[in-house]
């Protein structure tokens, strides 16, 4: 169907169909395939995303969803073509309750522009991803989102106490405490199991998010960076399961570690006359805040448990890179251009930090594999184990084909090595199927929320043989 008759009936919202504007909707920052929108919907509201809802339904017409865009795992490109809908417009703070600690906004609110509302309040929320500034709140929910706050809190998910969907039969689900008329958002938790959690790195496949209920968090008094080399992966993965287990992650909001070709090149760029036999072979870097009594007294205790694995401060790390990374809240935006421009692959993985090592071990096989590649390896810090980063570098025009085979070889490769398929199910589509319990209460879930199959599908990389729904989702 073409997007002009698609659109038929949904005039009063805001409509592309015109090829140049649906240019903009064909993929997010993966090297997953593009897509094919045919029309694109920009909703003002939850009511104007519930008749775009009900238009899919009716000519099941698939519906995927765009926050921000910036995610590397494909959620947002219409593979299956069909509708867009933008969520850009949707992007206003609708409460914000210092008293019950919890701001509610619209999914299209993006991390930069809450950050800004919160801070004359001295307020915060738990987890902001390095996209901040164009990441929205929506995406991140939908995509467990991790990054500042996740040595505090864990992931996006945690940071949560509420949502509003809408799902394919255009229910209006509020979940936790909001369910009960006139108590509003305070509570993430209701009568039974956790219906917040459903769709929370659901992709888009059981519900639109329309609302998001935020804990607010505190601003820290005092902040400070901390670097510790170590010789070796083995240790410093022993050093961070020793510090998670004591807990020594309550001040820490943002902690990663990178590997010794990472300190390498950046302390040889900026300092060319430096020793590279010198440097550590791996660095755990630190952003602390909190009290000033609490931030020196964690500090002193990092660097005493460091000092127990054979590790020591190493503050030129800190001064080339990490200190400027957090303080220039330059984020990821060296990075960024690599993404737009399709010059560099990321798959995120989750493992426990005793497996730091086999981890990198395993990025190493790759790399040794694909040696045309530049390869990179970082993980960030959690409360409990690590999300491992893998970046691969490559030119989109020439390389695509390759580039789809090499990170798909480093994902069986990760799993094999224990780590645990993290964000998208559409990029780890063929790890996802292995999981056969997993996957099958899924796909069960999806036939029941979306028994026509249009919302996001493909999204959950679910559908295995034997499963006998094909491609549910
Ligand atoms: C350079 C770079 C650095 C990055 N650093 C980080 C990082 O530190 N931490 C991190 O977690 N991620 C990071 N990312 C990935 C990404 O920026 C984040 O995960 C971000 O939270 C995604 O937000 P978005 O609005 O761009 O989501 P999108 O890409 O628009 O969408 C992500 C998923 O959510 C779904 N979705 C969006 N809105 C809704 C909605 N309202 N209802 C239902 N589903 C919805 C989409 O369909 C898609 O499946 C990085 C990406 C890049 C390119």
């Amino acid at each position: 169907m073409s997007g002009t008759a698609l659109g038929h009936g949904l005039e009063s919202l805001t409509l592309f169909t015109d090829p140049v504007d649906l240019l903009a909707y064909r993929r997010d920052c993966s090297v997953v395939a593009p897509g094919e929108p045919e029309l694109v919907a920009r909703p003002r509201d939850a009511e104007e995303v519930a008749a775009v809802i009900a238009r899919a339904g009716r000519d099941r017409v698939p519906l995927y969803v765009r926050g921000g865009g910036s995610m590397y795992a494909g959620g947002v490109n219409p593979h299956a073509g069909g509708i867009v809908l933008d969520m850009a417009a949707m992007d206003r703070i609708l409460e914000l309750d210092l008293a019950r600690g919890i701001v509610v906004v619209e999914p299209g609110v993006r991390f930069g522009a809450l950050l800004e509302a919160l801070a004359p309040h001295g307020q915060t929320v738990g987890i902001v991803p390095l996209t901040g500034p164009t990441a929205t709140v929506g995406g991140a929910v939908s995509a467990h989102a991790l990054g500042s706050g996740s040595p505090r809190h864990q992931s996006m998910g945690d940071c949560v106490a509420g949502l509003e969907v809408l799902l394919a039969d255009g229910t209006r689900l509020r979940t936790g405490s909001a369910a009960c008329a006139g108590a509003g958002f305070f509570q993430r938790y209701c009568i039974g199991p956790d219906l917040t959690g459903i769709f929370l790195g659901a992709d888009a496949s059981f519900g639109v998010v329309t609302a998001v209920a935020l804990w607010l968090v505190p601003l820290p008094a005092v902040r400070d960076t901390l670097t510790l080399g170590f010789a070796g992966t083995a240790a410093a993965g022993d050093f961070v399961t020793a510090v998670q287990g004591r807990e020594l992650t309550r001040n820490v909001w943002y902690a990663a570690g990178y590997e010794g070709g990472t300190v390498r090149a950046r302390m040889t760029q900026a300092e060319p006359a430096c020793d590279p036999a010198t440097l550590p072979g791996f660095c755990v870097c630190f952003d602390l805040g909190g009290d000033a009594d609490a931030v020196a007294a964690d500090r002193a205790r990092l660097l005493e448990l460091a000092a127990a694995h054979g590790g020591a401060e190493y503050a030129p790390f800190d001064a080339v890179y990490f200190r400027r990374l957090r303080y220039d809240e330059s984020y990821w935006y060296s990075f960024a251009g690599y993404f737009s421009r399709s010059r560099c692959a990321i798959l995120m993985s989750s493992l426990p930090s005793d497996r730091l090592a086999g981890f990198i071990a395993a990025v190493d096989a790759q790399r040794a594999q694909w040696s045309d590649f530049m390869w990179g390896a970082a993980v960030v810090v959690c409360r409990r184990g690590l999300h491992g980063g893998v970046l691969v570098f490559y030119d989109e025009r020439r390389e695509w084909e390759t580039i789809t085979k090499a990170v798909d070889g480093a994902a069986d490769a990760l799993v094999a090595a224990g780590c645990v398929p993290y964000k998208s199910g559409k990029q780890w589509a063929a790890q996802v199927r292995e999981m056969h319990a997993y996957s099958s209460v899924l796909e069960r879930l999806k036939r029941a929320l979306d028994p026509a199959g249009v919302l996001a599908p493909g999204n959950l990389g679910l559908g295995h043989p034997g499963s006998g729904t094909g491609s549910a989702d």
